[in-house]
């Protein structure tokens, strides 16, 4: 089962541990959810025809490549029903997103896991001709590194009778996005959310983009399990946040800079840090443990994520907040280690 990222009442916590954003909605879509919280009474529209249309508009693809879903994890349990079996195995890197694997086990869907290079790199030709289906997070977490759209289009084209789900929910902090190839490859599908670069993680709004003929097949599961999926909340929230792109946008470039500012930090203070194109840092330390580092941080009221899972377990996940959490951050750490050698 998930063991969620620890959630606590109290404030007083900086909380890096679940890469939300530190930034609240903006004032727009805060509006829309109010607004639309006196329409509650009637059921909301199943087929999220204008907040899909925005998308379609906004990526510049049809409404029909889209399905919008709750958060984007809701399309990956599609995906893995509609595209996985007992005969039919979903390959993944052995280090990802742990939802993978739990999709995999609740529907008995063998799970190939491929291991990534030493230094967590994905080496793309473990992925060519494999006649699976393939899920690739694109930057992976928790490991923060991307491949190159060259190197996905090598696997979506070299896998032609199978599904190629590129997990594209850190896309906005830098790396470059698969979406150009959804018009040529008709196996190609990504999923985006609304979680992390837009603020609404607690709204629950994912959505998946791909050949016309691969939505519907999502859809069917969709329209056999939950038609409701995404709440009237929700669905105003979405298409508000997609008018306020602006917002989000420079929220995006403050978290980049805090980013960078932590991570030449961190190594200043002799940690190794992976190069990382999302909203979180993936770090290590000869110094002291992934897991003391973990423990000393939560004294000092800070919450990160730690996994003691073979080959990360020598590894911190650090979510990227702002630029004055992560000077906290920085001062604690060295706090941290200061103590650490005394003793
Ligand atoms: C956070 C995350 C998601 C999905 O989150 P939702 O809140 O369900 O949209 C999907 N994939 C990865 C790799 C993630 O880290």
């Amino acid at each position: 089962m998930y063991v969620p990222g620890e959630a606590p009442e109290s404030s007083d916590f900086i909380k890096l541990n679940t890469n939300e954003s530190p930034f609240e909605p903006p004032e727009s879509v805060r509006k829309a959810v109010y607004g639309e919280s006196e329409n509650l009474n009637f059921y909301n529209d199943p087929d999220c025809t204008e907040l899909r249309r925005r998308l379609s508009e906004f990526y510049g693809v049809k409404p029909e490549n889209i399905i919008t879903t709750n958060g984007s994890d809701e399309a990956l349990y599609f995906a893995f029903t509609a595209f996985g079996d007992e005969k039919h195995p979903v390959a993944f890197p052995d280090i990802s997103y742990s939802y993978y694997s739990l999709y995999s086990d609740v529907n008995r869907i063998p799970a190939h896991k491929i291991p990534l290079k030493e230094d967590f790199s994905l080496d793309y030709r473990d992925y060519c001709n494999l006649n699976e289906t393939i899920v690739i997070a694109n930057p992976n977490a928790p490991t923060g590194l991307a491949v190159s759209v060259e190197e996905i289009e090598q696997i979506v084209k070299s896998n032609p009778e199978n599904v190629v789900l590129i997990d594209e929910a850190y896309i906005d902090f830098g790396a470059k996005s698969a979406l150009p190839l959804i018009k040529k490859y008709k196996n190609l599908l990504i999923t985006r959310t609304f979680s992390k670069s837009r603020s609404m993680a607690g709204a629950r709004l994912g959505f998946g983009i791909a050949d016309e003929e691969l939505i519907s097949e999502l859809n069917r599961l969709k329209y056999s399990v939950n038609p409701y999926n995404i709440n009237r909340m929700t669905l105003s929230a979405g298409i508000a946040a997609l008018n306020d792109n602006k917002y989000f946008e420079n929220n995006c470039r403050k978290i980049i800079a805090a980013r960078e500012y932590a991570s030449d930090e961190l190594k200043i203070l002799g940690f190794k840090a992976t190069d990382s194109c999302t909203n979180f840092l993936f770090v290590h330390s000869d110094k002291i443990s992934a897991k003391r580092l973990f423990e000393e941080l939560r004294r000092e009221k800070i919450l990160v994520r730690y996994w003691d899972l073979p080959r990360i377990s020598d590894w911190c996940r650090i979510t990227v907040g702002t630029m004055e959490q992560m000077k906290i951050l920085v001062e604690k750490i060295k706090l941290i280690l200061e103590r650490e050698t005394l003793k």
